[in-house]
């Protein structure tokens, strides 16, 4: 017959044993992926929902439901080319750029660089001409204005 005290001791290293399996197995666990132990697919990036643009619209985006970024592929709407937006591309467009949350990628790299230009280049001849009109106008305006008064004095 065993003491309680001889139990006490078999009890306490039966625990230390459970304890130290345990921590081999949670240092097995952290020492794999995020994304694995979650059962995400490899190389998707989980969401942190605090991180993105916030918006005013009542429903939830799919990455906030899904939980994670994963690759997408796409075709590129000017170009055709079929392209693959990744998921540290999405992690960096929504949470970092803080695009907005119902936005995907359409277009690819080349094409957004060209869009770009052309985008540039569009507002620099509008700005041209704005200003072209204001200096027409500033020019016109005290003309208008003198031929008024002559007008005026003649009456
Ligand atoms: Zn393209």
């Amino acid at each position: 017959m065993k003491s309680g005290r001889q139990r006490r001791v078999e009890i306490m290293l039966r625990r230390q044993e459970k304890r130290l399996a345990n921590s081999a197995k949670n240092k097995y666990l952290h020492g794999l992926s995020a994304a694995s132990q979650y059962g995400m697919p490899h190389g998707s990036v989980p969401v942190n929902p605090a991180n993105l643009n916030p918006n005013n619209s009542y429903g939830i985006p799919e990455i906030v439901k899904r939980g994670f970024y994963v690759d997408m592929p796409f075709i590129c709407k000017h170009c055709g080319t079929p392209q693959i937006w990744t998921a540290q591309q999405q992690h960096w467009w929504y949470e970092l750029a803080k695009g907005d949350v119902w936005t995907i990628a359409v277009l690819c790299r080349p094409c957004r660089i060209k869009e770009r230009e052309r985008k540039a280049l569009a507002r620099k001849i509008h700005l041209e001409g704005v200003l072209r009109k204001v200096q027409l106008s500033n020019n016109k305006l005290p003309r208008e204005i003198t031929a008024n008064k002559q007008l005026m004095t003649q009456i």
